[in-house]
């Protein structure tokens, strides 16, 4: 490709940073100001301008999703060969490919979970912890390792990071050292220890160095921001004395430090290149005016490092709707109204592709999966299983595969759909939980077919099956033809053309353990992320109760202050209202709760409970052992709504089981005997028809 077509649509400043060819760069800039599109622009310039070749770049993102977005982008500019892949599965293929040379013995085994490992270092520490206690050691572990803090050094350490440690310091690290113990002892590898390995290996074996620097030499980061030490140290390891390196990223969108990221090798990138190119972009190309004003305000009383670095961005795009803020009674009335517009703007011809409901925490999910389903619209939650793992699919592969000198005089889109009809793609989607994901599933293939067709008219089946092979490769999952439920976390990086930011409640957003004044920050960040990924409609909106009929004693998330129209009635109530930490309600009948062990259970003491709750508690446990074992999403196996009615009617057979609404033949088939096992007050067995992996 011609160099200069490269740069065409690019702005001046995205053209100095595309540019900059070789050296270090680091391109500091809001959301939406096109950042992504810059770097992927700088690297096919850098390959049509013969700098470097496809195969020695390497580029770094943050998930999965964005990797294969980027691998995307590239090959619409003429280069497919570059490697866009997260810190973890570059370092997975190094490490995998050099391990015999290195280590030797037996391959190690990855987890993913560190949760039955923490679970039994904890026993061998004679420590007595349930699930949340599990995970929260996990998760100071996991901090720990990214932090590059030793065992020895744990208590020292989060006492001077001041993280509020869930049980004395003292065990996490005694936990922490069995476990790394443990791991080692079986030859587990988790996600943390990749990374220090390879970094390792890099470090100590200088012939391997040597290969893995001769192979790349040209780096890119996107969302430099939450880089953590770990990550940091690998990069640098990569890297050697060289410096071609560009680093991307927006300090105003942090939002892992509580996980041990931070922006200051973004703000201080300078300090260590000072030959560096910096590259500030602020026009905003994503966000009309409206939006973008909302997302200044988020930011406006910001506080802390990352805020000595906003920029103010400025919108490029014409005039659009006026964003909405709406207060609810209660949560379901918040879920059917958002339902109720998403169903509307689909209607009016936004694609359902191009609409998003986020929110805080994953258990606001479940609201919205059930409101959408009520209202037949489809819908997909992000995290959720590998599209090109799921049984349906590889079985459509394989058959679009084999029929790629199929019949060429029919469209592609005909021919797809002919073949995929016989798996289970119907014109209409038919009842029923399991068969609807198998179709929206397979009706996502037909979607790219279509995309295919439109892309290159007159593609035939072997174009078709060559896309599919390349995405099967890379992972990159087709757009899926339905609205996105998505955490704030997993949203970032991407975009819509309507974003609805829901369950703006304070304890929400900010979320209820955010104390410290950094946490709080924090918070506004993600609500910041949010805000951005609207590209023309963003609704805003809180319910003032859980459920109906409850007592309406919450009030708006304090991040909308001084955005959101002032009402005369909460502005007054505010007015009268003391600074409070964080509101939790009464589950049944909506109180604010002020004793501890009140706000535990999140219902009043004295309120009727009309389920077994340490049955949930129990059932939810299994429901997400399970999950991550099959790798599904946990509303895959039994959405909350069943597991609650399970916990009410506790059956005691399989015919009382099957009667139970949301379980089916095929879910009673393959978890019957677990969760009567479950309601009996045993033990699961071996759980999922899946079986449990021994790890
Ligand atoms: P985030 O901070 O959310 O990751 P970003 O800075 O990476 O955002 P991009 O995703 O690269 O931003 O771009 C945002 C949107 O603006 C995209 O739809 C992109 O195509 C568009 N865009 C970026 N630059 C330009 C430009 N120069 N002209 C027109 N559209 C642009
Ligand atoms: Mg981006």
């Amino acid at each position: 490709m011609d160099p200069d077509r490269v740069l065409e649509g690019l702005d001046p400043e995205q053209c100095d940073a595309a540019r900059a060819l070789r050296g270090p760069v680091c391109i500091l800039a809001g959301a939406g100001t096109g950042k992504t599109r810059a770097i992927t622009h700088r690297i096919a310039y850098a390959v049509a301008s013969g700098v470097v070749t496809e195969q020695q770049i390497l580029a770094v993102t943050f998930t999965t999703r964005a990797a294969g977005e980027m691998r995307g982008r590239l090959r619409g500019l003429g280069a497919p060969r570059v490697q866009a892949r997260t810190f973890h599965s570059a370092a997975l293929r190094q490490l995998s490919f050099f391990w015999p040379q290195v280590i030797g013995g037996p391959e190690p085994t990855l987890i993913s979970s560190k949760i039955q490992v923490v679970a039994r270092a904890a026993h061998s520490c004679a420590l007595q912890l349930d699930r949340t206690g599990l995970r929260d050691i996990a998760s100071e572990i996991e901090w720990a390792k990214v932090t590059q803090v030793r065992p020895t050094d744990y208590e020292k350490a989060t006492a001077k990071a001041g993280r509020a440690a869930p049980m004395p310091a003292h065990d996490v690290a005694r936990v922490y050292e069995a476990y790394e113990e443990l791991r080692r002892e079986r030859n587990l590898l988790d996600f943390e220890s990749i990374l220090e390995l390879t970094a390792a290996m890099l470090t100590e074996h200088p012939a391997i160095a040597q290969r893995v620097r001769d192979q790349y030499r040209y780096f890119v980061v996107d969302e430099f921001q939450d880089v953590n030490p770990l990550q940091k140290l690998l990069l640098d390891a990569w890297l050697g004395d060289r410096d071609d390196l560009c680093v991307v990223g927006d300090p105003s969108q942090t939002i892992y430090s509580f996980a041990g990221a931070t922006p200051s090798y973004l703000t201080r990138f300078s300090a260590g290149y000072p030959n560096a190119t910096v590259v500030q972009l602020v026009r905003d190309y994503r966000s009309t005016p409206q939006v973008v004003r909302v997302a200044n305000g988020v930011l406006r009383h910001a506080r802390g490092p990352a805020a000595d670095h906003r920029l103010e961005l400025a919108a490029q795009r014409p005039d659009g709707p006026d964003p909405t803020y709406t207060e609810y009674d209660d949560e379901p009335a918040e879920a059917t109204s958002v339902a109720r517009k998403i169903a509307a703007l689909i209607d009016s011809g936004t694609p359902a592709r191009e609409i998003a409901v986020l929110f805080r925490t994953n258990s606001q999910s479940a609201a919205y999966e059930q409101a959408l389903s009520d209202a037949g619209i489809p819908f997909s939650v992000r995290g959720a299983t590998r599209f090109f793992e799921r049984p349906e699919i590889k079985q459509a592969v394989h058959t679009l595969r084999g029929a790629r000198h199929g019949a060429e005089q029919e469209p592609l889109v005909t021919t797809v759909r002919h073949i995929l009809a016989p798996l289970g793609l119907t014109e209409v989607p038919p009842e029923g939980r399991e068969a609807r994901e198998r179709w929206e599933s397979l009706a996502a293939l037909a979607q790219l077919a279509e995309d295919v067709a439109a892309e290159r008219p007159g593609a035939a089946m072997e174009d078709f099956a060559a896309e599919l092979e390349a995405r099967v490769a890379t992972e990159h999952a087709p757009e899926f033809e339905g609205i996105t439920l998505a955490s704030l976390h997993s949203a970032k990086g991407l975009e819509w053309d309507a974003v609805f930011l829901v369950g703006l409640t304070e304890g929400m957003l900010p979320i209820i353990y955010a104390e410290s004044a950094e946490q709080i920050e924090e918070e506004r960040r993600l609500c910041y992320v949010g805000v951005t990924r609207a590209r023309e409609y963003l609704a805003l909106s809180w319910a003032l109760a859980r459920s109906p009929g409850g007592r309406k004693s919450r009030k708006p998330s304090r991040f909308l202050d001084g955005l959101r129209p002032a009402s005369p009635a909460l502005a007054g109530e505010r007015a009268g209202r003391r600074r409070q930490a964080a509101v939790v309600q009464c589950r049944v009948c909506g109180t604010t709760l002020t004793e501890a062990a009140e706000r535990k259970l999140a219902r009043c003491l004295d309120c009727p409970v009309d389920y077994d709750e340490e049955l949930l508690e129990r059932l939810k446990a299994w429901r997400r052992e399970s999950a991550r074992e099959q790798k599904v999403p946990p509303y895959v196996i039994f959405t909350d709504s069943t597991l609650q009615a399970l916990a009410e009617h506790v059956p005691t057979s399989e015919a009382q089981l099957s009667r139970i609404s949301g379980v089916g033949a095929v879910k009673l088939e393959r978890y019957g005997e677990a969760v009567l096992a479950l309601c009996a007050g045993k033990e699961p067995g071996s759980g999922g028809a899946e079986g449990q992996r021994d790890e």
